[in-house]
C-alpha cells in the first residue's frame, strides 16, 4: 500500500508529460478533419445504469477470483520516454512470464461478464490493454499477442487517431483498428483529444490546425465534456460498427460528473492508472490497472505478486474436484442460513501438512478452520452472517509436498442472506 501510494504522483507526472502521441511525432496539422459533431453526440444514447451486482438467476460464479489489468503505450527499441515506454523484448517477457506464473490472461469482455455474474473466470488471470492508439502497438505488440494466443484490449483516443487532429506520424490508423477488431481485438474508448476532464482545468481546444489553451465553464465545458466522453464513443462505434462499453479515463482525472455523463452514455466500466488486484465486488466506475513504464520495473512483478501469492515459489497447484470432499455444503447446493457450517474430508488427498490446511470464504477471506488429521475434516462454523446470495470456498493444503486445492460455490437462500451490514473479513491469524 505505501508502495502504491508513493508511485502515484510520480505517475500522473510521467503520463500528464508524455501520454500524448503528437509531442514525439512530428507535428504535420491535417486540415478539414472531421470531429465528432457535438450536437449529434449529445443525442441518441439511451441513459442506461450502471452495471448491477450479481442476481442470483445468474450461474454462480467464482466470487473469490482475482484479475489484474495491464496498462502499456508504446514499444520501442530505444526507450526515450521511460514514462510510457518500454521495448518490445521486455514487453515479450512480460508475457511469458503471465505464462509461467500460470496467469491466465483473459479479455476484458470476459472480466465484465464475470463481474455482471454471467461468466466464470480462472481464478488467477489478467488483462492486457494498450492505451492511445500507437502504431507499435498494431506492428509490434499485437504479433506478439498473438503468438501467445492473448486477447488484448485497445483504448483509442479519436483525435489521435492518424488523420485526426492530433495524429501523428506514429498513430495507428482506422484501417489497422478495423483489421484488429476482424480479428477479435476489442476497441473501446479513451476520449477525443485526451485531456484532463475535470470542470474548469486547463485544456486545448484544437480547431482547423489552430490551437488555444483555455479553461471551460458552464455550458460551453459540458458542451466540451460531452464530446470528449460520449462523441467519442460514438465515433469509435459508427467508424468501426462497434459497441463501446468501456471508458480509460486520460491520466484517471475524472470526477462524479464525468462518471456520471459516462454511465448516462451507455458505459459499463471505467478505468484508471491506479494499479489493484480486481475483485468481485471492486467498483466498476474506478477500476485500477498497473501502468507498466520501462521506468519502473518493479510495478509489473508487484502486480504477478498481488494475485500470486497462493502459488508458492510457482510450484503447479493440483485442483481437486469438490465432489472429491464430500465437501458441506456441496458444490451448486443452496442453504437457507447464512452462517452455515462449512465442512470438507481431504482424507483422499493423501498425507496433508498439518499446518498447511488454508480455508478461504467469498466475503470473509482466510477463516481460522479446523482441521483434525484423523478424520481428515476441515471445518469452520461462519459467525458472521455472509452478505451475498452465492459463496465461494477455496481450500488449499499441502500434500506430500504437492500444493493441492479446491473450489465450491454454494447458494443462499433469498432472505437468509445478511442484509447490508458491512463485516469487516476475519482477521488472518
Ligand atoms: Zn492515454
Amino acid at each position: 500500500m505505501i508502495i502504491r501510494l508513493a508511485i502515484l504522483p510520480l505517475l500522473l507526472a510521467l503520463n500528464l508529460s508524455m501520454c500524448k502521441k503528437q509531442e514525439s511525432a512530428s507535428p504535420k496539422p491535417q486540415a478539414a478533419s472531421p470531429s465528432p459533431a457535438i450536437a449529434e453526440a449529445a443525442a441518441g444514447s439511451s441513459p442506461i445504469t450502471a452495471a448491477s451486482p450479481a442476481k442470483i438467476s445468474k450461474p454462480v460464479v467464482d466470487q473469490t477470483a482475482q484479475t489484474i489489468i495491464f496498462c502499456y503505450h508504446r514499444l520501442v527499441d530505444k526507450v526515450r520516454y521511460p514514462g510510457t515506454e518500454i521495448t518490445p523484448a521486455a514487453f515479450e517477457a512480460q508475457m511469458q512470464q503471465l505464462k509461467d506464473a500460470g496467469i491466465t490472461v483473459i479479455s476484458m469482455q470476459d472480466l465484465l461478464a464475470w463481474k455482471r455474474g454471467e461468466k466464470n473466470i480462472p481464478p488467477r488471470c489478467a488483462v492486457i490493454t494498450f492505451d492511445d492508439g500507437w502504431k507499435s502497438q498494431y506492428d509490434v505488440a499485437w504479433p506478439m499477442l498473438k503468438k501467445f494466443g492473448y486477447p488484448v484490449t485497445m483504448f483509442i483516443y479519436t483525435e489521435g487517431v492518424r488523420g485526426g487532429s492530433l495524429g501523428g506520424g506514429e498513430a495507428i490508423t482506422w484501417e489497422q483498428l478495423a483489421d484488429m477488431r476482424d480479428n477479435g481485438v476489442d476497441i473501446q474508448a479513451h476520449s477525443a483529444t485526451h485531456q484532463d476532464l475535470r470542470e474548469g482545468h486547463n485544456i486545448m481546444l484544437v480547431s482547423g490546425g489552430k490551437r488555444t489553451r483555455t479553461k471551460l465553464t458552464g455550458p460551453q465545458y459540458e458542451e466540451w465534456v460531452q464530446n470528449e466522453v460520449v462523441g467519442s464513443k460514438q465515433l469509435l462505434e459508427q467508424r468501426l460498427g462497434i459497441k463501446v462499453n468501456c471508458f480509460a479515463v486520460p491520466f484517471g482525472s475524472y470526477n462524479e460528473h464525468v462518471k456520471e455523463i459516462a454511465r448516462n452514455a451507455g458505459y459499463e466500466a471505467m478505468f484508471t492508472v491506479y494499479g489493484q488486484p480486481i475483485t468481485f465486488t471492486s467498483a466498476t466506475d474506478s477500476l485500477g490497472r498497473y501502468a507498466i513504464e520501462a521506468s519502473k520495473p518493479k510495478v509489473f512483478a508487484d502486480a504477478v505478486k498481488m494475485i500470486g501469492t497462493s502459488t508458492a515459489g510457482g510450484t503447479a497447484v493440483a485442483e481437486v474436484g469438490a465432489a472429491d470432499l464430500s465437501t458441506q455444503p456441496a458444490d451448486g447446493d443452496t442453504v437457507r442460513t447464512a452462517l452455515p457450517l462449512i465442512k470438507a474430508n481431504v482424507k483422499g488427498l493423501g498425507q496433508i501438512e498439518p499446518g498447511s490446511v488454508q480455508l478461504r470464504v467469498s466475503g470473509l477471506g482466510v477463516v481460522p478452520a479446523s482441521y483434525d488429521p484423523k478424520t481428515g475434516t476441515v471445518s469452520y462454523q461462519v459467525t458472521q452472517k455472509l452478505r451475498d446470495r452465492s459463496c465461494t470456498v477455496i481450500l488449499t493444503a499441502k500434500s506430500e509436498g504437492k500444493k493441492v486445492e479446491a473450489h465450491w460455490t454454494f447458494g443462499i437462500e433469498e432472505g437468509a442472506a445478511g442484509a447490508a451490514a458491512p463485516t469487516a473479513p476475519t482477521p488472518k491469524k
